[in-house]
């Protein structure tokens, strides 16, 4: 819901945020080939630093920087080392939430790779290796993005040739099970391409739960699962908990009924890790509220209790003074096709106080915005409250936001926790950093976009006009407007993300172009707001369909809030031309030809998506999604493919984690060292030895 994923700058980074996560829409376009190459070389030698570090199927892995990590007192970076044990604790967690078999899958794959005795140069071994890095990736067997299975390309045959060839390697076999038995199961599991096809079954002619092979429901339909919550919820209580959040849905012996994650059960072994480490980290908080905070997470992590997971969101809301701030546990529902059960995530990080001054003029002025918002006044925020943002540089990554990264995240995610107590916006600076730094020259601006006069002013303004953009959409956008008394944000069902997605971007895209925005001094000019626009429609009309294969519909969430967005306002401003679609050398292009007409279409959509989120209209919001956000134009989609296909670039991006060291004198930690790896591969497989419990 709050997870902004990914996002856009220089034009040819497509990046992604969480929390809105961040959703975590996250991957940048990347550079491949030896013209971006050298200008890769060229920006390392710049910054002396290998952003970079390796390149695969449709992925590429970067590093980011942790710039200030030094300046903190050495009991704020115990701190750090501590929240980052937590965050790196819950990996398991992710794995086995995306897929019932992803553990059991994961583990062989270490185990291959690292005990296999036959030959490493064959191209085999070597599409293995894809494979591999892939489900790493991904925290399983299906796409971080499309959730579509991933298929090996190697054989099964040279698949169970690698099992047989790690002699004295100990797989995760069942008591009992022989290794044959062992390889008969993982077959078809990995090879077969109907068996669990899709993570996420967003179709809603199908059944959405029997039909998602994500792991938060076991041998119970949509209906059985949707009976078992209309029971359970109270529809007038004004304070709900977040039911169903934490917990796997199973039917034992004929019973539907839950299977709640706590220290005690779902996950406990791991939960009893995180719990280890959050206790330590409550020995050093920076101040009493934040310990607050760690001990009624660790309490809600030993219950289960979802009551206590808001009382911990509204003490997490309220510290706004410390400099060290965390998320952690099961936040984000965009892997349920309910929308109802969270994944598991986790981010380690710190203030960034310069650049928090340009957040915080946004958010002084909340209640401008909300009053100036072209929605109906009927459903406004009289007072737009606790609005809290701020630019943080963060320090570690774990469960759904490792290796591919939110570049923003705003939370909680309870619509009531939100509007008595606001929520905390955050921009990952020095994560968008490391994108832009590493997309630096990319040839993908060029090709895709109409002129050199645009290209310029994208280069100019995008990277800023991006982050200010991400700022309205975090810190105001998901925050603004009001639901009508009885109507629940799950009404949309299905639509819910999509649509509050659009509805986050479009408060944006208004307010970017505001006069406002320079008299506050956020924004230089009205150049810059036009450079987001040029970037937006570029976007949403084209250049993001080179993350949809060929054939297949748009069912990410941002994504389809992005081709809503972009549709809509060009079939709607068609009669005036405001945009139009260009060819020039048999290449097609979108230009904006007006954009105060264009930023008015932005805010009569606004309006109508602010109607169908306060009123609950679900009709409208399936029609809008379907009619503008999901169909894509084959003939065009192919054009883009194959010239994104020349550019050989590779469309998703995400991070290896920094490594921290405590130094120690006499048992008690003094300092933390932080260094910056760059072998992915030796990440996960540590990752794989030291944080596996479950
Ligand atoms: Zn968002």
């Amino acid at each position: 819901m709050r997870k902004m994923v990914a996002l856009l700058l220089l034009g040819f980074v497509v990046l992604y945020i969480a929390g809105c996560k961040k959703g975590p829409e996250k991957a940048k376009e990347t550079m491949s080939g030896n013209k971006t190459l050298q200008a890769e070389a060229k920006a390392e030698a710049k910054q002396g630093f290998k952003w970079q570090v390796d390149q695969f199927a449709d992925i590429r892995i970067l590093r980011y920087q942790v710039p200030g990590f030094e300046e903190l007192s050495p009991r704020q970076k115990e701190l750090i080392y501590y929240l980052s044990e937590a965050a790196l604790w819950g990996r398991d967690i992710i794995f086995d939430q995306n897929y019932k078999h992803n553990l059991k899958i994961r583990k062989t794959l270490d185990a291959i790779v690292e005990g296999y005795q036959g030959d490493r140069t064959t191209p085999e071994w070597e599409k293995f290796m894809v494979y591999t890095k892939r489900v790493w990736f991904s925290n399983g067997i299906h796409h971080h993005y499309s959730t579509d299975k991933i298929m090996p390309e190697f054989s099964p045959e040279y698949f169970e040739s690698l099992i047989k060839g790690c002699a004295g390697v100990k797989f995760p076999l069942e008591p009992g099970q022989s290794l044959e038995q062992f390889i008969a199961f993982l077959k078809p599991i990995i090879f077969a391409p109907k068996v669990d096809t899709k993570k996420v079954c967003q179709d809603p002619s199908f059944d959405l739960v029997a039909n998602s092979a994500v792991n938060f429901y076991e041998g119970v339909t949509q209906k059985e699962v949707e009976e078992y919550y209309a029971r359970l919820i109270d529809k007038n209580d004004p304070t709900p908990i977040s039911y169903g959040l934490n917990s796997r849905v199973v039917k034992k012996d004929g019973q539907v009924m839950e299977e709640v994650c706590r220290i005690d059960g779902k996950y406990g072994p791991a939960i009893e890790q995180i719990v280890y480490w959050l206790e330590k980290a409550a020995t050093v908080a920076e101040n009493d509220l934040q310990r607050q905070v760690i001990e009624k997470l660790v309490e809600y992590y030993r219950t289960g209790d979802l009551k206590k997971f808001d009382e911990y969101n509204i003490l997490w809301v309220k510290d706004t003074e410390s400099v060290v701030d965390f998320v952690n546990g099961f936040i984000e529902v965009y892997n349920d096709p309910l929308g109802m059960k969270a994944s598991w995530e986790a981010l380690v990080n710190f203030k960034n106080p310069e650049a928090t001054k340009r957040v915080a003029v946004i958010s002084a002025n909340a209640q401008w915005f909300e009053d100036h918002s072209p929605i109906d006044p009927r459903f406004k925020r009289e007072k737009a409250t606790g609005v809290s943002a701020k630019v943080i540089t963060a320090a570690m990554l774990g469960g759904d936001c490792y290796p591919s990264t939110p570049i923003g995240i705003n939370l909680p995610n309870a619509n009531w926790i939100r509007r008595m107590y606001g929520s905390k916006s955050v921009t990952l600076e020095n994560i968008t950093y490391a994108y832009d730094q590493s997309s630096l020259d990319s040839p993908f601006g060029p090709e895709f976009t109409y002129n050199e006069e645009i290209l310029e002013r994208i280069k100019k303004y995008g990277s800023l006009a991006g982050n200010v953009h991400t700022d309205l959409h975090e810190c105001l956008g998901h925050g603004s407007g009001k639901l009508l008394p009885g109507v629940k944000s799950e009404d949309l069902k299905n639509y819910h993300s999509p649509i509050e997605e659009a509805r986050a971007d479009l408060f944006a895209l208004y307010f970017i172009m505001d006069p406002k925005m320079v008299e506050l001094g956020v924004l230089p000019n009205e150049e810059a707001a036009k450079a987001e626009y040029d970037v937006q429609i570029r976007n949403g009309l084209m250049t993001q369909l080179v993350r949809i294969e060929p054939g297949k519909n748009i069912e990410q969430a941002h994504m389809r809030a992005r081709a809503l967005v972009s549709h809509w306002v060009y079939e709607k401003g068609k009669p005036d031309n405001v945009i139009s679609k260009v060819t020039k050398d048999g290449k097609t292009y979108f230009v904006i030809h007006d954009y105060q007409k264009l930023r008015q279409l932005y805010g009569e959509l606004l309006r109508e998506i602010q109607r169908i989120t306060s009123e609950g209209d679900y009709e409208s919001a399936k029609a809008l999604v379907e009619t503008y956000g999901v169909k894509v134009d084959q003939e065009l989609h192919k054009e883009v493919l194959e010239r994104y296909r020349k550019l050989n670039l590779a469309p998703y991006a995400g991070f290896i984690n920094p490594e921290l060291e405590p130094v120690l004198e006499n048992g008690k930690i003094v300092d933390v060292k932080i260094s910056y790896p760059e072998d992915y591969v030796k990440q996960m497989l540590k990752y794989g030895k030291e944080y596996s419990i479950l």
